[in-house]
């Protein structure tokens, strides 16, 4: 499960009318929108399959599966993204970690008393940090002005690129063990996809822009492609009335991904985007790589950092 459960209070909460108000007063443009819903569904996307591998495969997990689900969508993406070679590609991975400081702020931040200490999931805060530590890890020559600041505290910083090697060797060794190859036995499997017919008119956006982003089917292809499933996966976008969520349900061997998660990416967006937008133009390194596409305004006098 991804759990998004402390915003789902919040969202009902700011339904209708200061909904509508704030999303206008926050509006941005419908391709940073859209980027932002489309990067949180690939690291969704991720995080469930990592959960379908170990599951499928019976791979021995070590610590908290849903830590390693994180770690699983975060090193895909960065793999995918090629994040090693060029750290501009590093965006869809920072609109990734940044939902889960507004979830953390959703459920009242530091002072907050919505935190789930007893869930499998990690705090919220601390998935954000995992995200940012091993993106940092992954190019830190790229990176230097990021450390030491709000977003990776040097004390974290100095780790990273130790825990981006060990998640890359662990990622290396699940793919040269269950990968494609010349003994390959179960060619025929891979991960089959399915829209189910959406409802309402945000849904429908929702399953528009999945189908023209063509990200979900490049996906599809390419983890079919890449480990040697030992049966069919499903993967399905659909509707589940009042829980925006995702999830893997292994008597099944089904993930299923719901349009009311997408709204919630969105909602998310509409509504602390400007927050999101302010802590980007106010961290050095991220001001420094995203600060155009931000929109940022003139450089500030200090390194004010987050
Ligand atoms: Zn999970």
């Amino acid at each position: 499960m991804l759990r998004f459960a402390g915003i789902v209070i919040a969202a009902l909460i700011m339904s209708g009318a200061v909904t509508k108000a704030l999303a206008s007063a926050n509006a941005l443009d419908d391709d940073l929108r859209e980027t932002f819903i489309l990067a949180n569904t690939e690291f969704t996307i991720f995080h469930e399959i990592g959960h379908a591998a170990i599951d499928q495969f019976d791979i021995p997990v070590l610590g908290m599966e849903e830590d390693t689900a994180d770690f699983v969508a975060t090193m895909s993406m960065i793999h995918g993204h090629r994040v090693e070679a060029d750290i501009r590609q590093a965006e869809l991975l920072l609109m990734a970690a940044e939902i889960w400081i507004a979830e953390w702020q959703g459920e009242g931040g530091v002072s907050g008393d919505q935190h789930a200490y007893w869930d499998v999931h990690s705090l919220a805060i601390q998935r954000f940090y995992n995200i940012v530590c091993l993106v940092y890890g992954s190019n830190p020559e790229a990176l230097p002005d990021l450390l030491d600041t709000d977003a990776l505290p040097a004390e974290r910083g100095f780790v990273c690129e130790d825990m981006f090697e060990q998640s890359r060797r662990s990622m290396q060794w699940v793919l040269e063990t269950y990968g494609r190859n010349e003994e390959t036995r179960n060619p025929g499997f891979g991960i089959v996809l399915e829209f189910e017919d959406p409802v309402t008119d945000t849904q429908k956006q929702m399953r528009r822009l999945l189908k023209r982003s063509t990200m979900v089917s490049r996906l599809a292809t390419e983890i079919s492609a890449r480990l040697d499933w030992p049966r069919d996966i499903l993967l399905r976008f659909a509707r589940c009335p009042g829980n925006p969520d995702a999830y893997y349900n292994d008597r099944v061997a089904e993930i299923t991904i719901c349009y009311e998660l997408l709204e919630h990416f969105g909602r998310t967006i509409d509504e602390q985007g400007a927050e999101m937008i302010e802590r980007v133009c106010a961290n050095p390194a991220t001001r420094r790589l995203f600060g155009d596409r931000a929109g940022c305004a003139l450089p500030r006098e200090s390194g004010a950092a987050r």
